[in-house]
């Protein structure tokens, strides 16, 4: 391939403190100069080709920590129930879809949430009978830590009346001890085991197409290992236009020891990514674990979904076979454990260690997680839609929560993403929310524990070189500088010119993953 120059633009290499560059020389995959267009032209050579890019912004390409991409693939052809507003309105959107569908298919989507409903109302499975009495139904609520299932998903699944609740988990049941079609948690387990979409390949060839036009280049998948069997397909046919850190989800990691997986192994297209660990559940179902009881709620302190013994072993086998561990902690008791029991593994050369979300720790940890050199990977959207919960849950507790300022002080090193689908993936609307604390319409005026803001630098950082860091790949991504792969967004809004309001309506132009544009707006 000819060397490119990308010209004509303003260039936000990333580096704090650096002037907007003019433009950029990519040969191959990689960036080989940046700076004036006199100086880059002249480092290109006669014969390069030039690219205009018409004067637009330009960042570092924006680099998702968090991501469940076959959930979102899933997601963009699936019933989405978020803004439903009562039972009869989520029965009739179902009923909708599953008209859609060929017989034996699972209906997918969800993301329900039953406090909004009024009058209000208790999902169970005879209701979802009265629509879909045929085809199983399987639909996770707004947090997916609860689901929701029809009587055909449960015969499925195989769970009746004389189903123990598995550890860590509860099958809801009714006075005579039959199941409602409410699981919580690890009961839902076998459920999602059997909601495999048996076309996952098509579905994110268009996913990809989604989170490219939002200015993504670069994820971290946190979905199953058919997720990642397609992503290899993709990649194998040429297919592949985003970048993958695939975690290993944590009941595969001994068969991925088996097969001699580590940390960083792959190359830049599908890299191996860390086991994910799961700690305690989510705010939203009450089942994050917390040192206190939830306001109002006094004796439940949320579910410790896997137990500390087991996270130190669990720890220490994968550490021992070079495989990273990333673990989901939202609840101040689940973030001091894991804390604790990175601390009980000790030193391991090479290896990033994380806790996903980390919502709401005790003040003291934060700069424990710093010591242990614990990568906070964090969803800033998770922040501005959860502010009831906390103020209620939560009130009366001692918490730092989403306490991205705090982490910075002490140097914890922050890796921000999506969570999509339990979020939107548009990670301009992680931007704003990191730097407002507001909801996008502009409440609590002045923002929610304002001082926990970050500036826009610092949130871009995180959303660029911060996932790069988590994923060992701050050599290979997150700035834009000679050696580092051609991964780079033009947009129409200069985020460190215009106000956060007007950087949550960016529309994405050119997207640019190896030095070849991917994806235009047209
Ligand atoms: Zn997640």
């Amino acid at each position: 391939m000819s060397i490119r120059v990308y010209r004509n633009a303003a260039i936000h290499t990333g580096e704090v403190g650096a002037p907007p560059a003019q433009a950029m020389a990519v040969d191959g995959e990689l960036l080989i100069a940046v700076g004036t267009e006199a100086e880059v032209r002249a480092a290109a050579g006669p014969g390069a080709e030039l690219i205009d890019l018409d004067g637009a912004a330009v960042l570092p390409g924006l680099y998702d920590a968090h991501i469940h991409t076959a959930q979102y693939a899933q997601s963009l052809g699936a019933v989405d129930l978020r803004d439903v507003r009562s039972l009869d309105e989520a029965l009739a959107l179902v009923k909708a879809h599953a008209a859609r569908l060929r017989p034996g298919a699972w209906l997918f989507g969800g993301r329900w949430n039953s406090n909004t409903w009024n009058p209000p109302a208790q999902p169970d499975r005879y209701a979802l009978d009265s629509v879909c009495p045929d085809i199983p139904v399987a639909l996770p609520n707004v947090d997916g830590h609860t689901v929701w299932a029809n009587s055909a998903a449960l015969r499925l699944a195989g769970i009746d009346a004389s189903t123990p609740d598995p550890v860590g988990g509860e099958i809801v049941r009714d006075a005579s001890g039959e199941p409602t079609g409410i699981l919580r948690e690890a009961a839902s387990y076998p459920l999602r085991a059997l909601m495999v979409s048996p076309d996952l390949r098509d579905l994110l060839r268009a996913a990809q197409e989604e989170l490219l036009g939002l200015g993504l280049t670069s994820v971290h998948d946190i979905d199953g290992e058919d997720c990642r069997a397609a992503y290899l397909g993709l990649r194998d046919a040429g297919e592949l236009k985003l970048r993958v850190h695939k975690a290993i989800p944590m009941v595969h990691l001994e068969r991925a020891i088996a097969e001699g997986r580590r940390t960083g192994q792959g190359d830049d297209w599908v890299r191996t990514g860390p086991v994910k660990i799961f700690s305690d559940g989510a705010l939203g179902s009450h089942t994050c674990h917390m040192s206190e009881s939830f306001a109002g709620e006094q004796g439940n302190t949320g579910i410790a979904v896997t137990p500390y013994e087991d996270l130190v072993a669990l720890f220490s086998r994968a550490a021992g076979a070079g495989i990273a561990v990333a673990t989901h902690a939202i609840g101040d008791r689940a973030n001091l454990l894991v804390l604790d029991a990175y601390e009980a593994l000790g030193h391991t050369p090479g290896l990033r260690h994380r806790i996903e979300h980390a919502q709401h720790l005790r003040p003291d940890d934060l700069s424990r997680m710093a010591r242990l050199g614990v990568v906070a990977s964090m969803q800033p959207v998770h922040c501005t839609s959860d502010i009831d919960l906390v103020d209620s849950l939560l009130a009366g507790h001692e918490l730092a929560s989403y306490a991205w300022r705090g982490m910075l002080n002490v140097g914890v090193a922050l890796a921000f993403g999506s969570d999509a689908p339990v979020e939107h993936p548009n990670p301009f609307a992680a931007l704003y929310a990191a730097v407002t604390r507001t909801r996008t319409d502009g409440t609590p005026v002045g923002g929610w524990q304002p001082e926990q803001r970050l500036s826009m630098a610092e949130a871009v950082t995180a959303h660029t070189l911060g996932a790069a860091y988590a994923a060992g790949e701050e050599e290979r991504k997150g700035l834009l500088t000679p050696g580092r792969l051609a991964d780079f967004i033009a947009v129409d809004t200069d985020p460190y010119r215009e106000s956060p309001e007007a950087v949550l309506r960016t529309k994405v132009l050119t997207t640019v993953v190896g030095g070849d544009v991917r994806w235009r707006r047209i």
